[in-house]
């Protein structure tokens, strides 16, 4: 089912969101040679609890800790764990933070030092891509027409889309309905309306989109080898457009 936020649960998201955005601010500076994926984690759980609010990914299903970090061919759902990050990495850092009850979502890929030339053009593209994604979203377009348009796009630029994982409502809990494809067609799927609260997350590979997934059940990662990336913001849908929960 898809629920219609109160403006009372947009504001409670709307902090929840801002917290998320503030621990990936937090954290920006310490991305950089020589820290260990751990150590990220650990930073930005003090932060998260330090706001009032706790890590919405921790004890999720079992997953064991409050960041999903995933270096390079990772695409998503990494362990944080003693992998020290090296200059030329990328890293996807995916933050889900809970306030009052209320969850915010956000995951961006950072360049650790100095990146190569494809990285930077996949990192540039697949943020690029949320956003064009996003240009679909205000009342009366269609869910099929956000993963129509970054598939298009991701397309245009040479770039694989990953099928097997979607965005998704966000609210209450932090995966609610509907499911946010990556591809899709034109004017189909559900209605998108005011109030509505969604998380849009393209993940996208340099490579082939074929994926498969770690010993540890969780860790996705490209079959090829070849680097993926991930940007997601949680939005509203508002009267005539959306606005960012996870922004500034
Ligand atoms: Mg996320
Ligand atoms: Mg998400």
């Amino acid at each position: 089912m898809i629920t219609i936020k109160s403006k009372r649960e947009i504001e409670l998201l709307r902090i929840a969101g801002n917290i998320v955005y503030q621990t990936h601010q937090y954290l920006k500076p310490y991305i950089k040679e020589g820290i260990t994926t751990k150590e990220l984690d650990k930073l930005a759980e003090a932060f998260i609890r330090s706001k009032d609010s706790t890590p919405s990914f921790k004890g999720y299903e079992g997953f064991p800790t409050a960041l999903c970090i995933s270096v390079n061919s990772e695409v998503v759902h990494g362990f944080p764990s003693d992998r020290v990050l090296k200059n030329g990495d990328i890293v996807s850092i995916d933050i889900g933070a809970c306030y009052k009850g209320y969850h915010g979502d956000s995951a961006w890929t950072y360049a650790v030092g100095e990146i190569n030339e494809e990285k930077k053009f996949l990192l540039e593209h697949t943020e690029k891509s949320l956003f064009v994604g996003l240009e679909q979203v205000k009342p009366g377009n269609r869910i099929g027409d956000i993963g129509y348009a970054i598939e298009q796009y991701a397309k245009e630029h040479h770039l694989g889309v990953v099928r097997e994982l979607c965005g998704h409502g966000v609210g209450t809990s932090v995966h609610e309905d509907p499911e946010v494809p990556n591809y899709g067609r034109k004017n189909t799927g559900p209605r998108l309306k005011e109030g509505m609260v969604i998380a849009v997350e393209p993940m996208l590979t340099l490579g082939s989109p074929r994926i498969f997934i770690h010993d540890n059940n969780w860790t996705v990662d490209t079959e090829d080898g070849r680097p993926s990336a991930h940007f997601e913001h949680t939005i509203v849908v508002t009267n005539d457009g959306y606005q960012i929960l996870t922004g500034e």
